[in-house]
């Protein structure tokens, strides 16, 4: 059915690779009934509290992510990877060509491999419960942590106005209780630690508490238990932070690398209206004076904070019919400049909805979140606020699906030393 165009479409270059990537993530992607066979070797979707589908939630396992390009001169892990959002409607299907896995993008087949499903997959961390509800592998190499999908701005109806942690989870939880025992944590995790290679490793959970130090006390007690190996280059504490510097030395002595302290809303005006309890219980600048002070602890290049792309153009109505593509992409440049001007590394997850947050559905625009994502990528990496030596703004190339920094960032690097190497050419 496909003949020769099947390779032809994998030499794809970055540039192809990021605005595909972006359709994907915005069309979501329907999967041929072949796939709905648990047991392939393939690592299934087990994060369902994030809603990553499109209308309603898959009803068979399928594949969670397909690796979309590895680029030449790279290690194993480092790739393009896509989540599969499942959307029945979408015009890109996943489906198989000769035994082989192939993405029809908008009508031309794109071969794709599957990620393999990790060995601790198959472990248990006690009779009856799996390692992998405590922990899974996100993309190729990055270890995922959520110890509670409970927060506790819900108990205020403080909750972002984005947010549906809480009644989507209560749909599909692989784990029975929300939060998870710290020592129930340990031991699941450092069986993955042990059982495979991975690289990578970061914390993210809704609020224990309303200051919010408890979420510190649990983060600093498990990662201060486990055994993790030489191959985990770096391990993330993503949290909203109590308003006290020392809450940060303490996760760095605990052994974290980095920190990821959400801001989400770059307008001032806009922002207690979006995310009333960031906005009560730390506020807009509390947050800019922890990233400040985390900085001094951490590093620059060590320090990140996620933005919501496709709600900063509400300007403060949580009502998603507001949303304007061309202003969405101009306000998300000006907070990227904000936060790189402060050695802060900016994230921008793409908004998304499983029917069940105050905002409701956006319809994004591709042509400017793949102009917002270029450009940020230049920016990003212009900046110089990361380490040369890195080909993605967080974690691995291959870590994060859902989202296109890592993409944008690594296509900036090498169009970067692409022309100076022309140049070098030229001038001789
Ligand atoms: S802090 Fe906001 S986004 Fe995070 S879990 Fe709580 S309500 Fe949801």
């Amino acid at each position: 059915m496909f003949g020769a165009s099947v390779t032809a479409v994998g030499r794809a270059d970055t540039r192809q690779v990021l605005a595909a990537k972006v359709r994907l993530l915005v069309d979501g992607i329907s999967i041929d009934e072949s796939f709905y066979v648990p047991a392939q070797g393939y690592k299934g979707r087990v994060e369902a509290i994030y809603g990553h589908h499109i209308g309603a939630p898959p009803t068979q396992v399928i594949p969670q992510e397909l690796i979309l390009h590895r680029p030449g001169g790279l290690g194993p892990t480092e790739a393009h990877v896509v989540q599969v959002r499942f959307n029945a409607d979408s015009p890109h299907l996943l489906s198989w060509h000769d035994g082989s896995p192939v993405l029809i993008v908008d009508g031309t087949p794109w071969p794709v491999e599957l990620i393999p499903a990790p060995n601790f997959y198959d472990l248990e961390v006690e009779p009856g419960t799996n390692v992998r509800s405590i922990t899974q592998l996100l993309g190729t190499s990055l270890l995922g942590v959520v110890p509670s999908n409970y927060c506790a701005l819900f108990s205020t109806k403080e909750e972002c106005s984005f947010c549906e942690i809480i009644p989507h989870y209560s749909l599909a939880r692989e784990f029975k209780r929300s939060i998870k025992p710290d020592d129930i944590q340990i031991k699941a995790i450092n069986q993955a630690l042990a059982t495979d290679p991975l690289e990578y490793m970061v914390f993210t959970t809704g609020n224990y508490d309303l200051p919010n130090m408890l979420t510190v006390d649990h983060y600093v007690n498990v990662r201060s238990k486990l055994k993790v190996p030489d191959t985990v280059r770096r391990s993330y504490a993503c949290l909203m932070p109590p308003d006290d510097v020392n809450a940060l030395h303490r996760l760095k002595e605990a052994g974290f690398t980095s920190v990821i302290l959400d801001i989400e809303i770059w307008n001032p005006d806009h922002y207690e209206a979006m995310v009333p309890g960031k906005a009560h219980w730390l506020g807009r600048e509390g947050f800019l004076r922890m990233l400040d002070a985390s900085i001094g602890v951490f590093g620059s290049g060590e320090v990140y904070s996620n933005l919501v792309y496709g709600i900063q153009s509400l300007c403060g109505v949580p009502d998603g019919s507001r949303f304007n593509g061309r202003d969405e992409t101009d306000m998300c440049l000006t907070a990227t400049d904000g936060l790189l001007a402060r050695g802060v590394v900016p994230l921008f997850t793409v908004y998304h909805t499983a029917g069940h947050s105050k905002i409701g559905k956006v319809e994004l625009d591709p042509a400017e979140l793949t102009r917002f994502a270029e450009e940020y990528g230049s920016r990003v990496f212009h900046s110089k606020v990361i380490r040369d030596d890195r080909n993605a703004a967080i974690f691995g190339l291959g870590s994060i699906a859902n989202h296109f920094y890592n993409d944008a960032y690594y296509m900036a690097k090498t169009s970067n030393a692409a022309s100076a190497a022309k140049t070098t050419e030229a001038g001789r």
